[in-house]
This record gives C-alpha cells, structure tokens and sequence, in this order.
C-alpha cells in the first residue's frame, strides 16, 4: 500500500478498474513494467454492466494461462439466441460454427472476472491496486500529463507516472480533463436489465437464449444457470411512462411478449431489480495526448447489440500493451507511439459501430416502432442472409472474434 505522505510514481498509471484498465494493468505487470490500477470504487461488486465474455477474450485469457481459471467460475456457455417469430423459432446466429477453441459467449459475472485479473496482476511485484481512489485531477508539466492526483477518503495524493492511462468508462473523467470531447449517437433505444428465476415449467432456448416481441418492445433472455438474466430494449426516453404503469405494468408487457413467463414475473416487485442502460455510441477522435492515453469505453462507447464492449475494451488494452510495453520499460512514449494504439483500433471500433448501426435501424428500430404487431417479423434479406453458408458466418464472428484477430505478444 502506498504511504500517502511520500511523494509516489510509477511508470503507467491506470485510471478504473473495468475490463480495460483490469487486463492492461496484468498485461503491463506481467511484462515487468510499475504499473498502478486505480479504482474509485472499494470492490468490483457493483450494478450489473454486462457479463459477454467472447471468444476473443476467451482465447486472450487463454495466451495468459487463465482459460482454465475462468471457466471454473460459476458461469454458462450461450451459443446462440432463439427467437420467437411469427413464422417460428429463428436463430440468427450458431457460435458453435465458428473456428476457435472456445465457440460460445462465456457468461461469467464482472465482478469475477476482474478480481482475476487483478489477483493475477497481484502476483507481480511492479503492481499496485489502488481502490477507493477517485481521480480529480491530471498533474501536467509543460503541455505533458505526468500523472493524477486523486482522493481517498478525505485526502487528496499525487500519483507520477511517465504515461496516464484513462480506462475509466463512457461518463470519463479523465477524458473531461484533457479536453477531449467523443463524438456522440444515441441509437433510439435503452435496455432495462433485470433477472428473472428459473422455474420447474421453464422455457426451452437450446442456445442458452431466447428473444421475441411485442408491442414495440423487444425481450431477450439468457440462462444463467441459476437465473435468466433478462434485457427488454424499449424506445429511447420511454423508460418513465413505462415506469408510470408500475411494476405490474412491466410484468404484464413482459408476458405480453413471453407468455410463458407468468409466473417468472412474480419476481419482479420493485423497480430497483432492473438497471437502466441509456444507449449510447460514441468515439473520441483523439484518444491521446503527450502522456496520456485513452482506451475501452473512455475512448469509445458501444451500443449493446452483440455484447462487444466488454470484448472491445479488452482488446484495446492487448494493443496497447503489444505497442507500449517496450517503450515504458525504456522510460520513454512518444507521442507517435501513442497514436499508433489508436490507429490499430479505430477502424475495427468504427467497422462494428457501422454494423451496429445498420441492425439498430433495419431491425431494432423497425420491431421498436411497429406498436402494434403483435409478433417478431424477420425481414426476408436477414433470414436470405443467414442460409448463405459464408455469409452467415462473417457477422457473428466479427462481434465474436474481433474484425481482426488480436493476441498477445509475449
Ligand atoms: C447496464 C449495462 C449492461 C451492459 N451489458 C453489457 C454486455 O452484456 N456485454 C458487454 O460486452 N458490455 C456490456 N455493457 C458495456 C460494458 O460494461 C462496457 O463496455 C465495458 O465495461 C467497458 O469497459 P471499460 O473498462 O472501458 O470501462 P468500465 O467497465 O466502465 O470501467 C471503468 C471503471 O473506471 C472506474 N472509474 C470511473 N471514474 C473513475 C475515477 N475518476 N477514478 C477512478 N476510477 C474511476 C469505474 O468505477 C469503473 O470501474 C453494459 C453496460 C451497462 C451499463
């Protein structure tokens, strides 16, 4: 633990304690590199934030000799959803075609996966973990960020570091602090998250998933084992006239869509079971200044279709340990290096956003505003789309495996 009273520096400082800045702080550790995580929070047991752990992480936890690890976690595999359609089940998508090790989402609780990551981290002498420590303020010396000053409880630290590292989310403080502003869209949609039990008359999703609609409304579920962790994605700013019709209001629409959940929704008494996530898609156009650097959701938020920003805020962070880790050991990051991590990733950011985009408004936006049909319509390009052997495949492993493949270099 450092001693608040001398003056502390490390060589990267991380700033949250997500998926980002949790594999970054391994990946720099491991490689030998001082290295200090900061994390405003005292644990990782917050409000749910997703739990889509892909193929893509499972075959980096796999380069780092933690697949196993993870596995043994309480979790489940989901391979793909089955949706309830006016013409039938439809599954848009099989995972277990695609040529990996692991073809299936691994579903295992955040909190989980980042208390592995960072006890693994652990093991490495050049790491600190610093939770309870909320980031102020960045310290700059002629235009450079040289580090943070943050505050635990009611005292105020300094924390040098050759090189800061903003991996503290969409709602970013670090990236208020340096000016930079992301360019926003705001799909129409939000989702409400919430669980529902798992009962002795259960609904059958082989896949370990189910969706369907109704009345503009869109209700996914996934089978947690214990539970089915249930996502109902409704119009953009309607979550208060929801709200206005009670929880029974809720628990009606719900068995509107899944009639075969009436007696799951007895569950649902309160609306603090569900959580809110207010959709949102943005990018940074520079996720780095001298000194600093922006990764995960702090440099682009995701919208929730496919379950990538766990994955994507992941892969930020093998790349930049791939392009960093020697210029950190050396003491020196150019600028240029810097924007080297955000050449690599951009593209591939803006490519799943792109195809985000065209299923938020060829399929969400469609199903968001027929009010009143009563059932899941597929339009016929998308299920033409899923019969074509090649075709079919190509979405699913972009959001599963990455656009390009990204692996650890050792
Ligand atoms: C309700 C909900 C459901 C979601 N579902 C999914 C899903 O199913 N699949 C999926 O892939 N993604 C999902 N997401 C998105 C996913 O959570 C993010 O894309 C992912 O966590 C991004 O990782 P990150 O490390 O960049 O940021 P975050 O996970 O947001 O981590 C940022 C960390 O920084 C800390 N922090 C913030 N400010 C400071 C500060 N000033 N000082 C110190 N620490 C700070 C925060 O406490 C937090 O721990 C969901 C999000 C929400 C809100």
């Amino acid at each position: 633990m450092l001693d608040p009273n001398t003056e502390e520096a490390t060589r990267c400082c991380i700033v949250g304690g997500g998926p980002a800045g949790a594999m970054l702080a391994l990946l720099l550790a491991r490689r030998g590199v001082p290295t200090a995580l900061l994390e405003m929070h005292h644990d990782f047991d917050r409000e749910f934030r997703g739990d889509t752990v892909h193929p893509s992480t499972l075959e980096i936890l796999d380069q780092l000799g933690l697949a196993q690890r993870v596995h043994s976690l309480p979790s489940n595999k989901i391979s793909g959803p089955t949706l309830l359609t006016t013409r039938g089940p439809f599954t848009p998508f099989d995972l277990g075609r695609l040529k990996t090790k692991y073809p299936y989402i691994l579903m295992v609780h955040q909190k989980d996966l980042l208390a592995l990551l960072t006890a693994e981290a652990k093991r490495y002498p050049g790491f600190q973990l610093l939770m309870g420590a909320n980031v102020v303020d960045l310290i700059r010396e002629d235009g450079v960020v040289r580090g943070v000053r943050y505050q635990t409880n009611d005292c105020v630290h300094e924390l040098r570091a050759l090189l800061t590292v903003g991996a503290d989310g969409r709602f970013s403080r670090v990236r208020h602090l340096a000016g930079i502003e992301p360019l926003r869209t705001s799909p129409p949609m939000d989702v409400l998250w919430f669980r529902l039990p798992h009962l002795a008359e259960d609904i059958e999703a082989p896949g370990g998933a189910f969706g369907g609609f109704a009345r503009g409304h869109i209700l996914a579920g996934f089978d947690r084992k214990d539970y089915w962790q249930a996502a109902l994605v409704i119009a953009k700013g309607s979550y208060q006239s929801l709200r206005g019709q009670g929880i029974e209001g809720l628990r009606r629409l719900i068995v509107e869509i899944e009639p075969r959940l009436a007696k799951h929704v007895e569950s649902l008494r309160d609306w603090q079971q569900a959580s809110l996530l207010s959709v949102e898609s943005s990018r940074c156009p520079r996720w780095y200044q001298p000194g600093l650097l922006l990764i995960g959701d702090a440099a682009h938020a995701m919208s929730p279709i496919g379950g990538v920003g766990i994955n994507y805020a992941v892969q930020d962070a093998v790349v930049t340990a791939n392009l960093l880790t020697q210029p950190l050991l050396a003491g020196r990051v150019s600028t240029d290096q810097l924007r080297s991590v955000q050449s690599r990733r951009q593209w591939q950011v803006r490519m799943i956003q792109a195809f985000q985009t065209q299923i938020q408004r060829r399929v969400i936006a469609t199903a968001l505003e027929a009010q009143e049909q009563q059932g899941l319509s597929i339009p016929w390009f998308v299920r033409a789309f899923t019969r074509i052997p090649f075709l079919r495949d190509l979405p699913p492993r972009m959001m599963a495996l990455g656009v390009v493949r990204v692996r650890v270099e050792t």
